[in-house]
């Protein structure tokens, strides 16, 4: 295996004039209405992009009315890591109720054609070591991630009381039972001592807001609800051979759309791909997974390769050298090249800053000349070019996304001076005044990520507390936890996901983090014969002040172009990080203090309520 390095980046930049380049870009999209520009689905706006399910047949079944130990809200990586630790800490009754057909989240829904990992298989992928199990290639697909998704759910017994196809309607704190009485789309009444909110930032599709869009009278779908029964094909079968006669429009140029557009391109007669923001799009080095690397692992070696992973893509001060850095790869260039220039030095924040926005120019410049060396027309290359920073939006690969655009049956419509496509009619869509004639349209705009209003994001009508408060109003102008995981005055209730806690490039390191904590809770509570548990009001406020006084300035955020990274540049709602408010020092200094804690064994500022 080679040695990682320092990566090759142009040196010729006039940083001041990509400085007003990106500042111009940004202006160029920033729209007023920020993220209320969207058209949410479900709760009564088309339904069938969220809550119809082309995976599985509807559930049958008569109302539940039951006493649960534990109730886990939603079966994706959040839900099973949870599920897990519960189980491995002796905690039996977990039921886990998913509105999907099976366990998976992210990976049971996103069944699209090309739907691949996009970060390191080897750190993202988790509990590898437990089950055993090793991913065919770096960035395998999406069905061998749903197998493994359905892996854990066998290996921890998490499929014994799983309630699939049942959507949570409301959540309400019983003074008198002490328990949440949970509601669904079923009728059922589960009486749960705990709850654990795992739903994902990524359950919820939303769709553009573009004027005249219910006016389009071909077919739509979203991308997290793929339509073979219209493209032709399966999800283990790419061929989309009813495709040959149509004009077909993907909206979005996302993550998502990188991977789809170039099976679009080659089965549909025409392809017209309208862009607002372009990705940063570098190669995709994806080889099999080399059976000799992988008997010469010793135990632990995920956990040391995930945090080698996150040294360079996600910590705030990278520590390591590097030729530490087995990912190697656009995720950790920046950070990579960043550790190559300070080796041995000591630097303020400022400085270190200064020399990461210079290697920042330096990676993204290395990424918009490849669009020149790759794409043939100059005008279409040029639109295709990403100018802003580095992690203002989920940094791509792909070794076919840009040579598709190439082809003379594909279409790059930049809809950029527009803010968005300018509105869709009963045949097609408009930019630049000029329409666009097309069969169907495929909605690869993304999710509820940043959604300001958490019943919109969440789905769930009502999360009511002591005393009847929302949740939604609690948390209204931020989130109040203690460590991201419990809120006072809604008792037994934990949160996973983007709150308050650690962060880092993948996402389910973060999970298991937070499945281990709650599955302690909850084992000591019961340990100690309590009827459930509550941080205290001072220490919930203490823990705010705390995560309000590490963090990061808002300035990268303000100066990215919009997108869901940085709540669509502001507008309506302000700037929020997509990360939910991260603990300043970094993932692995919030996973001591978190150890720290259980070791004291104290359960400092957590109430046991008898
Ligand atoms: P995104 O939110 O990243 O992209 C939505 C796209 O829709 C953007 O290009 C956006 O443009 C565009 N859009 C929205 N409104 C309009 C409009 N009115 N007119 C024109 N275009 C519009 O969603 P994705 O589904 O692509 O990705 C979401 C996340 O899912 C990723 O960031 C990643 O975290 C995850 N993902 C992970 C994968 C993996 O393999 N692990 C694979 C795919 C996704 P603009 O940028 O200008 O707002």
């Amino acid at each position: 295996m080679t040695t990682c390095g320092p990566s090759s980046t142009p040196t010729d930049l006039d940083i001041p004039a990509l400085r007003e380049k990106y500042a111009a870009e940004r202006d160029k999209r920033l729209r007023t209405d920020g993220s209320a520009q969207y058209i949410h689905t479900g709760q009564g706006e088309r339904d069938d992009f969220f809550e119809a399910d082309p995976h599985s047949p509807p559930v049958v079944r008569e109302p539940l009315h039951e006493d649960v130990e534990v109730l886990v809200v939603g079966g994706g990586f959040a839900g099973l890591l949870t599920g897990a630790h519960l189980k491995e800490a002796g905690v039996e009754d977990v039921r886990i109720v998913d509105m999907g057909g099976d366990f998976g989240g992210v990976w049971y829904w996103n069944r699209y054609p090309g739907i691949q990992c996009d970060n390191e298989s080897y750190c993202y992928i988790p509990l590898l070591e437990e089950l055993d199990a090793m991913p065919s290639k770096r960035f395998p697909d999406g069905a061998e991630i749903y197998e493994h998704c359905r892996a854990i759910g066998k290996h921890y017994g998490l499929y014994d009381g799983a309630l699939f196809g049942t959507m949570i309607r409301a959540m309400r704190w019983n003074e008198t039972t002490r328990r949440w009485t949970v509601t669904t789309n079923h009728d059922d009444e589960l009486r749960a001592r705990y709850v654990v909110m795992a739903t994902g930032p990524w359950s919820k599709p939303k769709l553009p807001g573009i004027p005249g869009l219910h006016d389009f009278a071909g077919h739509t779908f979203h991308s997290a609800r793929w339509d073979y029964g219209y493209t032709g094909g399966s999800p283990g079968d790419t061929v989309l051979d009813k495709l040959h006669d149509k004009r077909v429009a993907v909206i979005g140029t996302g993550a998502t759309a990188i991977q789809i557009v170039p099976y679009l391109a080659r089965y549909a007669k025409h392809l017209t791909v309208f862009q607002r923001t372009p990705s940063a799009v570098d190669e995709r080095r994806n080889p099999p997974t080399d059976p000799e690397w992988a008997a010469s692992l010793t135990p632990g070696w995920q956990k040391r390769r995930q945090a080698a992973f996150h040294a360079f893509a996600s910590e705030p001060f990278p520590t390591l050298s590097p030729a530490e850095d087995v990912a190697c790869d656009f995720f950790t260039e920046v950070g990579r090249n960043v550790s190559a220039r300070i080796a041995g030095c000591t630097l303020e924040p400022t400085e270190l800053a200064a020399i990461r926005e210079q290697e920042d120019y330096g990676v993204m410049e290395r990424v918009r000349r490849r669009v020149d060396d790759i794409v043939h027309d100059p005008e279409t290359a040029e639109a295709l070019k990403p100018y802003y920073r580095y992690l203002c939006k989920r940094p791509c690969s792909s070794n076919d996304y840009l040579e598709t655009f190439n082809r003379p049956n594909v279409t790059l419509v930049d809809v950029s001076a527009t803010k968005g496509i300018e509105r869709m009619t009963a045949r097609g869509l408009v930019a630049g005044g000029q329409e666009h004639e097309v069969d169907c349209v495929i909605f690869a705009s993304g999710f509820e990520i940043t959604a300001q209003d958490l019943s919109v994001a969440s789905g769930i009508d009502a999360i009511e507390g002591r005393g009847g408060l929302s949740l939604f109003d609690h948390w209204r102008d931020g989130f109040r936890t203690l460590h991201g995981l419990t809120s006072h005055g809604f008792p037994g209730l934990f949160f996973t996901g983007n709150t308050q806690g650690g962060g880092n490039a993948s996402v389910t390191a973060n999970y298991v983090q937070q499945g281990e904590h709650i599955a302690y809770l909850i084992a000591a509570a019961t340990a100690r014969g309590a009827a459930t548990i509550e941080p205290t009001r001072e220490a919930q406020d203490a823990w705010v002040a705390l995560i309000k006084e590490l963090a990061p300035p808002k300035t990268f955020l303000e100066q990215c172009t919009p997108g869901y990274y940085n709540n669509e540049g502001g507008g309506h709602g302000g700037i929020r990080p997509a990360t939910g408010e991260r603990y300043g020092r970094g993932f692995y200094e919030f996973d001591r203090l978190l150890r720290d804690w259980r070791d004291a064994g104290d359960l400092a500022g957590i109430e046991l309520v008898r």
